[in-house]
């Protein structure tokens, strides 16, 4: 347990001291056991009783998890107004409701993220390591499958907890890509890609002699002799060279072993230069 020694840390807003009865302090509830309460205050966490005042006929007016008490000693003798409350009805009572929780500021839906990947849709997270996106997906599947790790003490960095991507599919039939804390993300989409709108092209490129040809003026280059032959045209060509430097840059940034394997590469032609000057001549 950390302490805070601002309440606004624990969510605490000044309007709210003008409720606080004299001689209390405020603190807010943190669970809500059978005659306990766990409340969080600027010194720590403690537990204290709830006072008879706090209970009414209407139920609504109990302590929930989220809410401001006033409290003496180790009595809680008042809640302070809630500015919001998640309010259930009782299931098999028609008027009784409970608040589950009090003072929210935001709502999160986890319904509503397991909602964006139905059935036989990928999705990826994509945020800085630590933010929590390993226990979002444990969250997704209802049980541990991710490293969630912990936040470092020293720095409150998060640990790389994610070494590896992974594909999970989840109980409701999507499918997540679990990520390692990615900081440069271009999403590359295939779908209106290169090979798809230059099939010929590609074709032509993998019936060249060598595999790496690069079409200029390679012995066996099946794309030059189609251009000889006018059954492809140059600026066609010309447009599939522009699209596939550009995917290429687009997989050096997404992939930084990839931009590391290229970094070698060149090392090895330059190096190549050197020794053997003529060869490459
Ligand atoms: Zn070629």
């Amino acid at each position: 347990m950390h302490l805070v020694t601002d309440l606004s840390a624990l969510g605490w807003t000044p309007d709210r001291a003008a409720e606080l009865p004299a001689g209390s302090v405020p603190a807010r509830v943190s669970r809500v056991d059978r005659g306990r309460l766990s409340v969080l205050t600027a010194d720590g966490e403690s537990r204290v009783h709830p006072g008879a005042a706090l209970y009414d006929e209407s139920g609504l007016s109990g302590p929930a998890v989220g809410d401001w008490v006033a409290v003496r000693g180790e009595l809680a003798v008042a809640v302070l107004p809630r500015t919001s409350a998640f309010v259930r009805t009782v299931a098999g009572r028609t008027s009784a409701a409970q608040v589950v929780a009090a003072n929210l500021d935001t709502v999160l839906v986890v319904d509503a993220v397991r909602a964006l990947l139905p059935p036989g849709h990928t999705g990826a997270m994509v945020g800085p390591s630590g933010v929590g996106k390993s226990s979002l997906v444990n969250a997704l599947f209802g049980e541990a499958i991710a490293d969630t790790g912990e936040i470092r003490e020293n720095d409150g960095r998060g640990r790389h907890t994610t070494t590896a991507r992974e594909l999970h599919l989840l109980p409701g039939g999507g499918l997540l890509v679990d990520t390692p804390g990615m900081r440069e993300l271009a999403l590359y989409d295939d779908t209106e890609g290169v090979d798809t709108a230059y099939a010929d092209v590609t074709a032509l490129a993998a019936d060249c002699r060598f595999r790496d040809c690069q079409h200029r003026t390679e012995p066996g280059c099946a794309v030059a002799a189609a251009i000889d032959d006018g059954s492809l045209d140059p600026a066609r060509y010309s447009a599939w060279r522009k699209l596939q430097a550009e995917a290429h840059r687009q997989l050096l940034r997404v992939d930084a072993r990839a931009r590391a394997a290229e970094k070698a590469r060149l090392r090895s032609f330059h190096r190549a230069i050197r020794e053997q000057p003529n060869r490459l001549r």
